[in-house]
């Protein structure tokens, strides 16, 4: 997902590793957790890419169902 354009709003940005867990670094402080929170622990930042990225999937969801068998 990384060819859009940056979002307005502070978001989770996620550091894959090959050998131990995933990392996801703040957009706005640059600190590092464990798992996305819906606000960064460090700075307050309300993080809204994964509400974009459920309302994503849900919108596939539905694409589903119209092309599913009914
Ligand atoms: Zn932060």
């Amino acid at each position: 997902m990384g060819l859009f354009s940056k979002p307005k709003h502070p978001y989770w940005v996620q550091h894959s590793h090959l050998f131990s867990d995933p990392e996801y670094i703040c957009s706005e402080c640059g600190c590092k957790v464990d798992f996305p929170q819906p606000e960064c622990p460090n700075c307050g930042a309300q993080m809204g890419a994964s509400r974009d990225d459920a309302n994503w999937v849900d919108e596939a969801e539905i694409l589903d169902i119209l092309m599913g068998d009914k």
